[in-house]
C-alpha cells in the first residue's frame, strides 16, 4: 500500500494536495460463477470478485483443494449458495464468520422447494433458475456489502436496483420464450434434478436422470421409468448438462430405442445447470447462461 501511494505521488507529479489514497479493494470470494457475477455486479469498483469453482465444476461434488483454505481465511466476504449446493464443503462454509449464503432471505414456504425423498427437512438449492427468485437473493449480497463496507451503502443499492431490473426484464423474455413451446412439448428431461424452479417459473414438466445432488448414481430403474416417459410422450429431446458428465443419459437414450423403438435426440452438455460457461463466453456471465438455456430448449423442444 504504501509503495502503492509513492508510486501513485509519483504519476501525479507529487501533487500531494490533489493524491487521494484509493480505498482499499473488497476481496470477495464465492463458490459458484453464478454468484461470482452477481456479487461482481453489486459491488462494481468497490471490490474484487473470485469463484472457488470455474466452468463444469459441480457444487454438488466439489471438495476443498489445496490452498482453498488460505483463500477463504484471505477474503473479506465469503457468498456461497447454501441449502447444501455445496454438499462436501457446507460444513466449512457455514462456519466461516465472513460467509453469508446467498438464499438466506428466500422464503422456506413460497420460494423454496422442499427437497425430495431421502432429504426431508432440506430445500432444493437451484434457486437460480428462476430468473425472479435470483433477482430477490441478491438483496442478501447488498446487506453483506453494506454491512462490512458501510460507506458502500449507496453504490451497493443502486447497482443492486439496476441489475435487479435487467434480471426481470430477462425474466419476462424466457416467459415469452418458453410460451412459443406448445404446452403439451414443454417436458425438460436433464441429467439431474436441477430444473425444477425452471419448470414453475416458466411452465415446464420436468424430470432429471439423477436426484438433486448428483452425489447418488441413477439406478437401472431410473433409467427405465425415464425411458418410459419419453417412449410413451415422444418427447423430442433430451439435454446434458456441462457440469455432469453425458454417459448416464446416453444410456436412457439407448433404453427408449430398445424398449420402444423410439429416436429421442440427445443434445450432450447443452445446457449450464449448475456453474457457468467459459469466462468471456457467451455463457460466461448469469444473463448469458440463462439466455444460453432457453435458445437451446425452445430449438430443440418446438
Ligand atoms: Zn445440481
Amino acid at each position: 500500500m504504501r509503495l502503492f501511494a509513492l508510486v501513485a505521488l509519483l504519476l501525479a507529479g507529487c501533487k500531494v494536495d490533489t493524491y487521494k489514497p484509493a480505498p482499499k479493494g473488497l476481496r470477495v470470494l464465492t463458490t459458484t460463477g453464478m454468484i461470482a457475477d452477481a456479487v461482481t455486479r453489486i459491488v462494481g469498483p468497490r471490490g474484487t470478485v473470485d469463484a472457488l469453482m470455474g466452468p463444469g465444476v459441480d457444487p454438488h461434488l466439489y471438495r476443498a483443494k489445496a490452498g482453498d483454505l488460505t483463500r477463504l481465511q484471505q477474503a473479506d466476504l465469503i457468498v456461497y449458495n447454501g441449502l447444501h449446493l455445496e454438499g462436501k464443503m457446507a460444513d466449512v462454509l457455514e462456519g466461516l464468520p465472513k460467509s453469508v449464503a446467498i438464499t438466506r432471505g428466500l422464503d422456506p414456504k413460497t420460494d423454496l422447494r422442499p427437497a425430495p425423498e431421502g432429504f426431508e427437512g432440506a430445500h432444493d438449492p437451484h434457486v437460480w433458475f428462476d430468473v425472479r427468485l435470483w433477482a430477490k437473493s441478491l438483496d442478501t449480497v447488498r446487506d453483506a456489502l453494506t454491512k462490512i463496507d458501510p460507506a458502500g451503502e449507496k453504490d451497493y443499492a443502486e447497482r443492486t436496483r439496476a441489475y435487479q431490473a435487467e434480471l426481470h426484464a430477462l425474466d419476462a423474455e424466457v416467459k415469452r420464450r418458453a410460451a412459443t413451446i406448445p404446452a403439451g412439448r414443454r417436458v425438460l428431461i436433464t441429467a439431474h434434478d436441477a430444473f425444477y424452479y425452471f419448470g414453475r417459473a416458466y411452465g415446464f414438466e420436468v424430470r432429471g436422470l439423477q436426484g438433486v445432488s448428483t452425489e447418488s448414481a441413477p439406478g437401472t430403474h431410473d433409467v427405465r421409468d425415464l425411458a418410459t416417459l419419453i417412449g410413451t410422450r415422444k418427447v423430442p429431446a433430451i439435454f446434458g448438462e456441462s457440469s455432469v458428465p453425458d454417459r448416464n443419459l446416453q444410456a436412457v437414450v439407448d433404453a427408449v430405442q430398445r424398449d420402444h423403438g423410439f429416436t429421442v435426440k440427445f443434445i450432450a452438455g447443452s445446457l449450464y445447470s449448475d456453474a457457468l460457461g467459459d469466462r468471456g463466453g457467451p455463457a460466461g456471465t448469469y444473463v448469458g447462461m440463462v439466455t444460453h438455456n432457453i435458445d437451446a430448449i425452445v430449438a430443440a423442444l418446438r
